[in-house]
This record gives structure tokens, sequence and C-alpha cells, in this order.
């Protein structure tokens, strides 16, 4: 055998790891990495034994890749996995973030990317000193009906410039016992699950930072799905200019919109976010146009576009400081809530 380092081979995929195997890992990242061009599975971190063995089965992959939580450490020794996929509730989301940063691999964590701004800056840190990458699941930076709006919310030629975006997004939540319904684990309520999307697409579309935030929170009385986190957030971003984001976040009905209004034209996503199924009008001159893009994997684009990112030494779309941003925000929101006065955002 050689004594000195091999060239990688040429288009080599990287090895990920999925931590929690969960709802959203079995029914889109496991799916969407089988057809991934620069990822491949490489190791399941989890507290089912059964639930991973049977997976391992589904998806080929051999029994010493499953790791339990407690083990989760010894992955540095295993120069299969190069990168670590945080898939677990909200409060654990910096603690095997920062596990696995030390173990040496690059990390991508599911949004929110923590419960506290405190939490993402511990993360960014743990990045740097392990000198690895950190990116956040922000799916839709990487989804085309998305691109196509913020393009058009940014472009002035076209229809003008943008004076108000409305992003709505929600669902209406089932099992009141579930981890997404406990402050600890979530962090709070519809805001930090489904919310942050709305907040997301103001801000891509916007392509500039908000300086102010007003809001408002409302929970049905005596649900008991909403004893301890909110239900609906209504929030308005004032922006640089003019620019305004009227916001909705809810965990009572399904909104699934994002719209960018401009003084003789509109252009909208209905359903904005969800995983397939896209659509997109535009609103011009009295009638309305339907516009087409690729439909993809969402979450094999994402994984794949941060695999290239450690295998070419480029940035990620969604770095930890997005994540970040977002919660400092957030956490204005709640304050402007909670205090019932617009809060301003520093620059
Ligand atoms: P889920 O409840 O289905 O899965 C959570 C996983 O964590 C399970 O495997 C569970 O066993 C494990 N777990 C470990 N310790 C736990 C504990 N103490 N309590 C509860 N579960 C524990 O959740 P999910 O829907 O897969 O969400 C996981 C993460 O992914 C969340 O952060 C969520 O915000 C995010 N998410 C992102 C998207 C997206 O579109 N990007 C969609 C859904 C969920």
């Amino acid at each position: 055998m050689p004594q000195f380092p091999l060239p990688e081979i040429p288009g080599k995929k990287l090895g990920w790891a999925i931590v929690g195997l969960g709802r959203l890992a079995v029914s889109q990242i496991l799916p969407g990495l089988v057809e991934a061009k620069r990822s491949r599975l490489a190791a399941f971190v989890s507290g089912s034994p059964d639930k991973a063995k049977r997976l391992a089965q589904v998806y080929g992959l051999p029994e010493k890749g499953i790791y339990r939580y407690q083990d989760m450490e010894r992955l540095a020794s295993d120069p299969a996995v190069d990168v670590v996929y945080v898939v677990l509730p909200n409060s654990m989301h910096a603690e095997y973030t920062i596990r696995a940063l030390k173990a040496g691999k690059h990390v991508l964590c599911e949004k929110p990317m923590a419960n506290t701004p405190r939490e993402c800056e511990e993360m960014i840190a743990a990045a740097k000193t392990a000198n690895r990458k950190l990116s956040i699941g922000y799916r839709l930076h990487y989804e085309p009906y998305n691109q196509a709006l913020v393009k058009i919310a940014r472009d002035t030629a076209e229809m003008g410039p943008t004076r108000l975006i409305l992003a709505e997004a929600g669902f209406s939540i089932g099992d009141p016992t579930q981890w997404r319904l406990r402050r600890a684990m979530a962090g709070g309520g519809s805001l930090m699950d489904i919310g942050i999307y709305a907040l997301q697409a103001a801000r891509y579309l916007a392509g500039t930072e908000p300086t102010e935030v007003n809001a408002q929170v409302s929970s049905t009385p005596n649900d008991p799905r909403f004893t301890e986190v909110e239900e609906n957030v209504t929030f308005q971003l004032r922006f640089p200019g003019a620019l305004v984001a009227n916001c909705t976040s809810s965990y009572g009905v399904g909104v699934n919109r994002f719209r960018v209004c401009k003084p003789n034209a509109a252009a909208e996503l209905d359903p904005a976010l969800s995983y397939s199924g896209l659509r997109m009008r535009v609103f011009r001159n009295g009638g309305i146009e339907e516009r087409q893009h690729p439909a993809i994997d969402q979450f094999q684009t994402e994984m794949d576009h941060f695999s290239g990112c450690i295998q070419d030494g480029t940035d990620t779309a969604t770095p930890g400081e997005e994540g970040l941003r977002d919660l400092r925000i957030m956490m204005a929101i709640y304050e402007s809530a909670r205090s019932g006065k617009p809060v301003a955002l520093p620059s």
C-alpha cells in the first residue's frame, strides 16, 4: 500500500452521517441522498437501533455505520463520514452540531439553527475552531421557483421596484404532545418552526436587512396545543427606503404564499414552500401569467450544494451567520409582541 496520500478520485461523493431518523430524515433526506450527485449515505446516528437497522437495510448501509447518540464522538475515526446532517429537535441542534464539528466533520444543521442567538454564536465559533464548514438547512435558497421570485423582486427593469412583500407560512399542527409544542425543545411556537420561512423570504426577496420589526402574537384560548408556545405571529419588517414586508406565521391554518408587489405588477408563489408542486403567477396589465421553473429534489440539491462547497473550497449560500441573523430577528419579533412596541434591529 502507498505510504503517502493519494489524490481524490474526481467526482467522489462525500459521505454523510444523518443524525436523528425522524420524519424529515426518513421521508425527504434519505430518498434525496439516493439520487445525489456529490453526496452519499455513510452513517446514521440514532437512539432507535431497530429503526436504524431497518433503514440501513433499505439503503444498503453496513451495520458498522450505525452510531448511537452517546458514541457520536467515534465518527472522528470514521473516514467514510465527511459531513454530519443534524435533523434533531431544535433544542438539540447546538449540542450535536458542536460535537460533530469537534469530531472534525463539516455540519449541515436543520432550521431553526438553534433556540437562542447565544447557541448560534457558539456553533459558529466551534466551526471556526475546528476549521470546518457550517451550513443551515434553508432549502428554499436552492429552489428554482424561489430563486426566480428573488430575481423578479430585486430586478427593477422588468416590472419596477418592489414596494411590498407579503409572506405567509403556516399549517394546522396536530398532536398536542409533540416536541414542537414544548417550549424547552422547540424554542417557541409557529415562528421558530414555520414562520421562519416567511422571515427568510422577506429577507431574501428584499435583498437587504430589515431595520425595524413590529409584531403581534395570538393563540386560540383553551386550545391544548398552545399552552406553552404561540399559535400565530403577524409581523411587519421595515427595510431601508419605503420597502415593507407583512408576514404571517401560523400553527392554526395552512398558508403557503410569498408575494412581491410592485406599483403596476405583482408576482407570487403559491404554494411557495412545499417540497414540490410550487407555482408562480405574474399579475400584470390586467392578465395573469403562469411561469414554470424546474422541479427539483430540494434536499438533494441542498446536500449536493454543501458537498460541492467542501470539495471546491467555496462558501455555502446559507452559513451559520444566516441562521444567527434569523434568531436575532425572531427574538426581536417576540420582544415587540411582548412590549407592544416596534423594535429597532441593529445593522
Ligand atoms: P421528528 O420529531 O419527526 O424527528 C426528530 C428525531 O429526533 C426523531 O428521530 C427522534 O427520535 C429524535 N429525538 C432524539 N431525542 C429526542 C427527544 N428528546 N425528543 C424528541 N425527539 C428526539 O422531527 P422532524 O420533523 O424530523 O424535525 C427535525 C428537525 O428538522 C427540526 O429541527 C425541524 O425544524 C427540521 N425540519 C426541517 C424541515 C425543512 O423543510 N427544512 C422540515 C421538517 C423539519
